[in-house]
């Protein structure tokens, strides 16, 4: 299981370094992969930070283009060389604050496989879409367009996000969310196929915590969790990797 940390756009380096130095002190022996995404001005602290831990680090976004004049962006080549292994696209807050499209997150993931980034795709439904019954046909067409063709189970992750639930405190009931977890699996092994011997990672995301996070573990088709205001706090985020189901040691 993966447990992403989304910091986005808070806290100083200090707060940074204190943060990402607990997280990899106490949750060495955890059950899962713990993934740590600051802001950017942090990314160098944290990476010094977790260095010769079993954590990962991960960018909030990335730029299309390798370099050039795009002032305020960052690209794949600079994450990389920070020490990035992953990174997040398409969140919904880039899709709102920012006007990404499908179109837009599809390039973004393919530069960031490209650049060897173990690449996490953000798709959720709306409160609306989701009351007036729309949720499955957005979420299906959201992983339909951001999927890049060269795409594949090892290098890409679909985070599903209701954006309803994401900073409310209210998530969606066990069986929705397995509901929805299934329908990507479908919907992926259609565009990327059926193996065997691998399956598409599928993250849950929205107001995860110390108390659901239990629950929200063991539901079928969760391979994890991408954590907003729970990762903040070493220990509510700890705790949140402490819950992955004991089978999967
Ligand atoms: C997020 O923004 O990715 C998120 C899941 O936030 P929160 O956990 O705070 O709902």
């Amino acid at each position: 299981m993966l447990i992403a940390g989304n910091w986005k756009m808070n806290g100083d380096i200090s707060f940074a370094n204190t943060l990402a130095c607990e997280i990899a002190r106490k949750g060495r022996d955890d059950r899962c992969e713990y993934l740590l995404c600051p802001p950017y001005t942090a990314l160098a602290s944290v990476a010094e930070a977790i260095r010769n831990s079993n954590i990962s680090l991960g960018g909030q976004d990335c730029h299309t283009a390798p370099s050039g004049a795009h002032t305020g962006d960052i690209s794949v080549d600079m994450l990389n060389d920070i020490g990035c292994t992953y990174i997040i696209v398409g969140h919904s807050e880039r899709r709102s604050n920012h006007g990404e499209t499908n179109e837009v997150v599809q390039i973004k993931a393919r530069a960031a496989i490209a650049g060897g980034l173990q690449t996490i795709i953000c798709v959720g439904e709306n409160g609306l879409q989701r009351d007036t019954g729309e949720a499955f046909s957005v979420v299906s067409k959201q992983v339909e367009e951001s999927l890049p063709d060269c795409a594949t189970y090892s290098n890409t992750i679909i985070a599903y996000e209701p954006v309803w639930a994401i900073g409310t405190g209210r998530i969606p009931a066990v069986e929705q969310i397995a509901e929805m977890h299934m329908h990507i699996k479908t919907v992926l092994s259609k565009l990327i196929g059926d193996d065997s011997t691998k399956c598409g990672r599928i993250l849950y995301g929205g107001s995860v915590n110390s108390e659901n996070a239990v629950d929200i573990l063991a539901t079928q088709g969760v391979d994890g969790a991408l954590v907003g205001g729970a990762s903040l706090k070493a220990d509510s985020f700890l705790a949140i990797g402490q819950s992955c189901p004991s089978h999967l040691l």
